[in-house]
């Protein structure tokens, strides 16, 4: 097999935040046979998608990392769609509705890959990655094994699947969309875009989309709002002027000013509303004590 790998790799241009990081050594396979033949070989390495839901650490990251944006092969069998685990969400969507088929809408809006959005449990406006899933194929990193857990096998929550609490790397998602007018799809489709574009920032603005996960029963963006987070900023990072929930890459932040500015906005809703908030965005480093601390304090249960 010949694998595309480099070493000390910079990950800037890949994730949705822009911070420069470097890999020790960053792998992109083509296809499932590479990316299981990496699962195998290599020491524990990490998983990343698209990249939309971390924070890289601009220390950079002592890891082995497999990029899995090439891995992105889509078919389509009458109502079945199988997709690959770096296949891009929006590309999915496009493929289900090119073939009326519904249930996808709502990942047309943002940037995650199916892989991330299957061990993120995605989801918006009332659509979620586990409505039509039937199974997905995972690499069990502890046996270093393929099998195929049914939707039900995958535990999903808000915002969490059985992935994220054993070692299960996801190598692809079979979906099972039900026949739907074009014309409603693409309705639904045009809605998700315009509320996107109303609420939240686009991707001229560098950023991860929902900084912190919503507590039950009230939403993070409105306490963070309610505390005032709108005027926050911390180095070249700032709290969205438009949603509190949102933090941009302004100037050049490094992933310490993004963390810091996290840790104001978490402190100061906690001092406030007696509300401990927990990140939805995951930080990826392990090369700064200042950085490790901050996340561990952002993680208290
Ligand atoms: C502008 C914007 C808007 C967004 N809006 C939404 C929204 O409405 N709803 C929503 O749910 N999210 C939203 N997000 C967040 C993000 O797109 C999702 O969390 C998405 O599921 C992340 O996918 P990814 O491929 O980018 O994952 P990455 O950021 O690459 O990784 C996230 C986590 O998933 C793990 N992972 C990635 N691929 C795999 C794999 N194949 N197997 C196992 N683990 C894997 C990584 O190790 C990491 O822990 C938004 C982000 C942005 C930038």
């Amino acid at each position: 097999m010949n694998i595309e790998v480099y070493n000390d790799f910079n990950a800037k241009n890949l994730t949705t935040f822009k911070i420069s990081g470097i890999i020790k050594r960053a792998y992109f396979p083509k296809n499932k046979d590479e990316l299981v033949h990496l699962l195998k070989i290599l020491d524990n390495p990490l998983v990343l998608g698209n990249c939309s839901n971390v924070l890289i650490s601009s220390y950079g990251v002592n890891r082995d990392v497999i990029f899995t944006k090439k891995c992105n092969n889509i078919d389509v069998l009458d109502d079945i769609l199988s997709v690959e685990c770096g296949a891009n969400g929006i590309m999915a969507s496009k493929v289900a509705s090119e073939n009326g088929l519904g249930g996808l809408e709502f990942m047309i809006g943002f940037p995650g890959s199916i892989g991330g959005e299957i061990y993120m449990n995605a989801s918006a406006q009332n659509q979620c990655i586990s409505d039509y899933l039937v199974c997905a194929d995972i690499f069990d990193k502890s046996t270093k094994m393929v099998k195929t857990l049914s939707k039900e096998d995958l535990n999903f929550s808000y915002r969490h699947s059985i992935c994220q609490d054993k070692e299960y790397v996801v190598l692809s998602g079979t979906f099972m969309l039900p026949l739907t007018d074009k014309k409603i799809i693409k309705e639904k489709m045009d809605m998700n875009l315009k509320f996107r574009h109303e609420h939240q920032p686009s991707l001229k603005y560098p950023n991860c989309g929902s900084v912190f996960k919503n507590p039950e029963n009230t939403s993070a963006g409105k306490l963070l709002d309610e505390i005032g987070a709108k005027t926050l900023t911390y180095g070249g990072a700032k709290v969205w002027e438009h949603h509190a929930n949102f933090i941009i890459n302004q100037n050049n932040a490094s992933s310490s000013d993004i963390l810091n500015l996290m840790l104001l906005m978490y402190n100061k809703v906690n001092k406030e509303k007696h509300i401990t908030l927990k990140p939805e965005v995951i930080y990826i480093g392990s090369n700064s004590k200042e950085e490790e601390n901050i996340w561990k304090i952002l993680n208290t249960k």
